[in-house]
């Protein structure tokens, strides 16, 4: 069944056509990636989905109620959580009072005793317990990035868009980081949409993978499909990317 399904969205910003009337599918339970160029439009997808961008057009279908027409603030108690491509945190409160911002929105019905056990239990999971009362400032670029999916992890999301979790990974990182986010997928009934610059990683976890080029979806199948398309190569993997 289909979690997510993304219908003819377009997006302008004057004349930039950031997103070209693209559509895409995510059936319930499998991991996508989103790849493409710099600048191909897969933040703004992003950003789309989780109203921070208005869409000029299309539909955003989470098991087919249409995310656009729900209120932004909706958003992510209607089971949608994100991380930042810039990892996104504030710096001078504890890493407990940051996890605490993604539970916020479960605060009402779970009230804050129950929010602040929902956030040491996922710290806990991501192997930052010992952090927990530590501010954020100066933690290690790798742990603010696991904070930040803490953050998002706490509302129990159901759909969970990460963009670019490797970027600026050492190499054990990223390896850690791909049984990470197939082991998040089994325990908390994920269904996730990767954007990604590190191929082997996308190719090592996606079950399908949808590439952008130039805010166009020019191409989507599973790792092996989309790596062997010429269309591909040519816009994006035969080029210095593919290197990253
Ligand atoms: P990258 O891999 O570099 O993160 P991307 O595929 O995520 O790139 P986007 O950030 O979605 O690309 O950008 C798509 C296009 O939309 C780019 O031309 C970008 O300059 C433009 N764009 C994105 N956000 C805005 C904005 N807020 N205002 C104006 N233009 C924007």
């Amino acid at each position: 069944m289909a979690l997510l399904a993304v219908e003819n969205v377009t997006r302008r910003f004057g004349g930039i056509v950031a997103l070209d009337d693209v559509s895409l599918v995510l059936e319930e339970g499998t991991i996508g990636g989103l790849i493409g160029p710099n600048g191909a439009g897969k933040t703004t997808l992003f950003n789309v989905v989780t109203r921070l961008y208005k869409a000029d057009s299309g539909r955003v279908l989470l098991e087919g109620r249409d995310l656009l027409r729900t209120r932004p603030y909706r958003v992510v108690r209607s089971g949608v959580s994100r991380t930042f491509q810039n990892v996104v945190l504030f710096p001078t409160m504890t890493v407990t009072e940051n996890v605490l911002v993604g539970a916020h929105t479960r605060m009402h019905p779970f009230g804050e005793r129950q929010g602040r056990k929902m956030a040491h239990e996922t710290l806990d999971y991501l192997n930052l317990g010992a952090h927990a009362e530590r501010p954020a400032a100066g933690l290690p670029f790798g742990t603010l990035k696991r904070i930040e999916l803490a953050r998002a992890l706490v509302s129990r999301p159901r759909l969970l868009l990460l963009d670019e979790p490797a970027g600026g990974l050492n190499h054990e990182e990223v390896e850690q980081l791909g049984s990470l986010i197939r082991k998040l997928r089994k325990d908390f009934d994920l269904t996730l949409l990767i954007v990604e610059h590190h191929m082997a990683l996308v190719m090592s976890i996606c079950d399908r993978v949808h590439v952008l080029n130039f805010g166009r979806k020019i191409a989507e199948g599973t790792p092996a499909e989309v790596q062997s398309d010429p269309g591909v190569i040519e816009a994006y993997l035969g080029g210095e990317d593919a290197a990253a």
